[in-house]
């Protein structure tokens, strides 16, 4: 597999990161992953945008990333991947630089990682077809979850909580709210209202989440952007995660309890339909 790491097109074994790397040391650093329909990568400047403006909100010395679009069609090339179902995974850090709190000097570069790799979509989809169960977790993570950052210790302990629980995914609750999942955003239907929390400093504005307001708008669908209490749950019909590989997946289950029919339902039904052709559309 050939990657791109600091400006090189290299074999992925051949790479070999310095251990004063800050992304290392302090998790400093963000990162992206879009996912490639039939090598045609899905949103990729929308993810690009997300990606210079936490880099602009760290104060990383650069913010501009709109230049890996050309290294993304590159890499899918270089591995034959032109026409494949794949992941393109992306990660930036402030650089390498002795360990010290402080940004290091303006002149170090941002380390810049991309690698892709096949995706086989079979397993998500069944997922998406017959819906998955989710588990609740206490929201342990920091007061910047807007920011995409490779800092996912909360989010790696509530997805193993998750799997160890035999269940799809884990959703953070804070204060009775359900915000978002470790590795999705969350989204529930109420009166035949998407309801989702507003993106804020408490959730990551999900790029499929954009497109699934957005989407919904364009369907007729209501959207309220307010929180879903845990307390409430008897008043929604359906509800649904959402994130790059997962698609618009629906939560049959939570916690042991059946939402709706424990089926999925219409209105999840009419956006994984509306999604699959934005994503013909590219
Ligand atoms: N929220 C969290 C915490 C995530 O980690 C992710 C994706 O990794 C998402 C939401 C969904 O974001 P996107 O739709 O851009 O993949």
């Amino acid at each position: 597999m050939i990657a791109f790491f600091n400006g090189e097109y290299l074999p992925k074994e051949e790479i070999t990161i310095s251990p004063d790397d800050r992304g290392f040391l302090f998790a400093d650093g963000l990162y992206e992953v879009v996912l490639c329909v039939k090598g045609k990568p899905f949103c990729l400047r929308e993810h690009l945008k997300r990606l210079g403006k936490g880099a602009m909100q760290l104060r990383f010395s650069s913010a501009d990333f709109m230049w890996l679009e050309e290294v993304v069609q590159e890499l899918l090339h270089k591995n034959g991947l032109e026409r494949a179902d794949a992941v393109v995974y992306m990660q930036l850090t402030r650089g390498a630089a002795p360990r010290n709190h402080p940004f290091p000097s303006k002149e170090t570069p941002l380390t810049v990682y991309v690698f892709v790799r096949p995706f086989d979509q079979a397993e998500a989809e069944a997922a998406r077809q017959r819906g998955i169960a989710a588990i609740t977790v206490a929201d342990q993570r920091w007061a910047r979850c807007d920011l995409k950052s490779i800092g996912l210790t909360a989010n790696i302990l509530a997805n193993q909580q998750a799997m160890e629980a035999g269940v799809g995914e884990a959703i953070f609750m804070r204060d009775g709210i359900l915000l978002e999942g470790s590795h999705s955003n969350f989204a529930g239907v109420k009166d035949g209202k998407l309801v989702t929390f507003p993106a804020c400093h408490r959730i990551l504005d999900g790029v499929t989440r954009q497109q699934t307001l957005a989407l919904a708008s364009s369907l007729g669908i209501e959207v309220a952007l307010e929180p879903i209490f845990v307390n409430e749950l008897d008043n929604y019909d359906e509800l649904m995660v959402l994130a790059t590989t997962m698609k618009i997946t629906p939560v049959v289950q939570l916690d042991g309890r059946q939402i709706g029919d424990g089926t999925p339902g219409s209105v999840v039904r009419r956006l994984q339909e509306g999604f699959r052709s934005l994503e013909l559309q590219g």
